[in-house]
């Protein structure tokens, strides 16, 4: 793995958020992005060599819907970059983690992505995720 991608935050409010954040940062996201087979609006900060993605649910099915529901709005996960996301899975199984989809999906920032149960790492929802060439 190379680094960290960026941290996801689930909110309940993109617009509202981005205004907060954009605050924070001392600048307005450079990009903002549906992902609708997650149910999410996303936007994208960059700090320094950092991201941070802001997610919010479109519907009440979504995953942030239901992550906001049990826990709040917060640290949703951590992604990292990796140079091959099908050979990083491959290795994770074997370990023994629980890898929730069976192939990479496009997901937000032209990424493939997949991510690893929080119940095999101890209570942190990792993202992988490999730049799409
Ligand atoms: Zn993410």
């Amino acid at each position: 793995m190379n680094k960290i991608e960026h941290i996801g935050i689930a909110v309940k409010n993109l617009k509202e958020s981005n205004s907060i954040y954009g605050k924070i940062f001392n600048q307005t996201p450079y990009k903002t992005e549906e992902v609708a087979s997650e149910h999410v609006n996303t936007s994208f900060f960059k700090v320094g060599e950092s991201k941070i993605e802001l997610l919010e649910a479109t519907n009440p099915d979504s995953a942030i819907a239901k992550f906001i529901g049990k826990k709040g709005e917060g640290i949703h996960h951590i992604a990292f970059d990796v140079e091959d996301i099908y050979a990083e899975m491959t290795r994770l199984k074997a370990e023994g983690f629980i890898i929730l989809n069976e192939n990479p999906k496009k997901g937000a920032d032209n990424k493939l992505v997949c991510f690893v149960h929080p119940k095999s790492t101890n209570g942190v929802l990792i993202e992988l995720c490999q730049e799409i060439r």
